[in-house]
């Protein structure tokens, strides 16, 4: 594949770029993993699969890539749960860490090289503060430690918020909050009671969320990366301030390239735990939704625009991918002729593999790309009408679709239709859905065992496994 070409839209400038990582070849991306206090909806979903295309995406296109995802384990929202349970802080986010795990791997997406949690890096935030105290980009106060707006010429650049509207010399302690209400914002929270705190030398306390982040990406791709991910909201004031610190703190550019995806939203409304008219995935999991038309949805609309989530949306997520089941299976029982044309299904394959490639690299323009991909199922459709498919020809368009479903991972995706959104839930799919995740879990942590028992149960009940390089498919014999 072609790795010249590609383009992204940066925030930071606002404009569509080439793009080059610093070494090349080798792509490094930080995605804003998410805040572990309660289950992902499928908003923050949209998030994590746009970064899986992402991924995906540039791989196919024929780069390394090096994706590091944080864990936000501490911060003002899981403070705050530990504290009305009762629960030490470590407890109270180990089960929605378990969950979110489950839900990735249920819908997909290739594991990150890295998920670190803010919990194990405050070594690396309390040095970062260290270097901006001692270069006057922060201060000491009331216990805690601030950035100094003030001292950063910049400051304001990705955002495009004018430092002249800052409120000079006050403080936020907040981990979120609006650009009306710029001030200087927390490094180091000094301890309150009830609170858990580390050591430091400006007394116990705790990171200010924007730190984990200049920390934590530092600790794995160094001080300058290549992209940096996450949703819109995430722009101001975390990526912000991210930079702020992290350029004040080393003297060297942060990151080159940001991409942040838009919203998915309900009725105009941004998804969001605040309003209550989210879906978690194991909400459509009970109503007998599919994953994989939901992962389909979720990734065929272009991540700068906003997408409105509906039921009809998830059955025309159904209809497409049943299109391209149904082509499968012709492809796989078409007569085959004597005497074709070879060139002929060389052409088209050729085609896809250039319109979808191109599609991809204009700043992951997912429709352009898909366009290609139904092209080619409605031109090969007609060969197969006219029986001009001959002998390897069928092998030959299964690879092609297997080589771009490294980029999409949902045409051979682990898991039916049959479910989404025909009226009747399905539990009997769903079943077997989160068995083979589970079986997936059991031999990624390589328990074998377990997952040899997954199989074989599966299997008395009438499911067969198919095991692929791209993934796990069931049968019901
Ligand atoms: P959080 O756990 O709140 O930090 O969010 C995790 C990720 O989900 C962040 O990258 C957010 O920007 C993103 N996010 C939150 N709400 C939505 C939404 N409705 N649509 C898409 N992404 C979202
Ligand atoms: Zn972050």
């Amino acid at each position: 594949m072609d790795r010249r070409g590609v383009k992204f839209f940066n925030t930071l400038g606002r404009r569509l770029e080439p793009f080059e990582p610093l070494e090349p070849g080798k792509v490094g991306i930080y995605t804003c993993g998410p805040t572990v206090y309660n289950t992902v909806h499928i908003g923050n979903l949209r998030t994590f699969l746009f970064e899986d295309l992402l991924c995906r995406s540039l791989r196919f296109l024929g780069f390394e890539v090096t994706q590091i995802m944080n864990l936000t384990d501490v911060d003002d929202k899981t403070i705050r749960g530990a504290f009305e349970k009762g629960l030490a802080l470590d407890v109270y986010t180990a089960p929605f860490i378990a969950s979110f795990a489950a839900d990735l791997a249920t819908l997909n997406v290739v594991p990150a090289a890295a998920y670190p949690r803010a919990t194990q890096h405050i070594d690396g935030m309390q040095a970062i503060i260290t270097r901006l105290l001692a270069s006057g980009y922060a201060y000491e106060s009331d216990g805690s430690v601030w950035f100094r707006i003030a001292a950063d010429d910049d400051y304001g650049k990705l955002s495009g918020f004018r430092k002249d509207e800052a409120r000079v010399g006050e403080r936020v302690a907040s981990d979120e909050y609006e650009t009306e209400d710029v001030r200087d914002f927390v490094l180091w929270k000094g301890v309150k009671p009830g609170e858990p705190s580390w050591p430091s030398p400006w007394g116990p306390g705790r990171p200010g969320w924007h730190i984990e982040c200049s920390a934590m990406s530092a600790a794995f791709l160094g001080e300058t990366f290549d992209i940096h991910c996450g949703g819109v909201d995430n722009l101001f004031p975390h990526h912000e301030n991210e930079i702020a610190q992290s350029e004040s703190a080393n003297g060297v550019p942060f990151v080159r390239t940001w991409l942040h995806s838009e919203h998915l939203i309900v009725d105009g409304q941004k998804m969001s735990k605040s309003l209550g008219n989210f879906y978690t995935l194991g909400d459509l999991l009970a109503r007998g939704i599919s994953p994989r038309a939901l992962r389909y949805l979720l990734i065929s609309v272009h991540y700068r625009q906003k997408l409105n989530f509906t039921f009809a949306g998830l059955d025309g997520a159904r209809a497409a991918l049943t299109r391209i089941d149904d082509f499968i299976d012709r492809v796989e029982n078409a007569a085959i002729a004597q005497g074709h044309e070879e060139e002929k299904l060389s052409v088209k394959v050729e085609a896809l593999i250039s319109g979808f490639s191109a599609g991809l690299a204009d700043d992951l323009n997912v429709s352009a790309a898909l366009a290609s991909l139904f092209d080619f199922v409605r031109e090969v459709n007609g060969m197969i009408d006219r029986r001009e498919l001959g002998a390897g020809d069928g092998e030959r368009i299964l690879a092609a679709l297997r080589q771009i479903d490294s980029a999409l991972g949902v045409i051979f995706m682990p898991w039916g239709t049959a479910a989404a959104g025909d009226g009747e839930p399905s539990p009997s799919d769903v079943e077997i859905e989160s068995a083979i995740a589970a079986r997936k879990a059991a031999r990624a942590a390589k328990n074998f065992a377990e997952s040899d028992r997954i199989r074989d149960d599966l299997a008395a009940r009438g499911v067969v496994l198919e095991d692929s390089p791209q993934g796990t498919r069931w049968k019901r014999r």
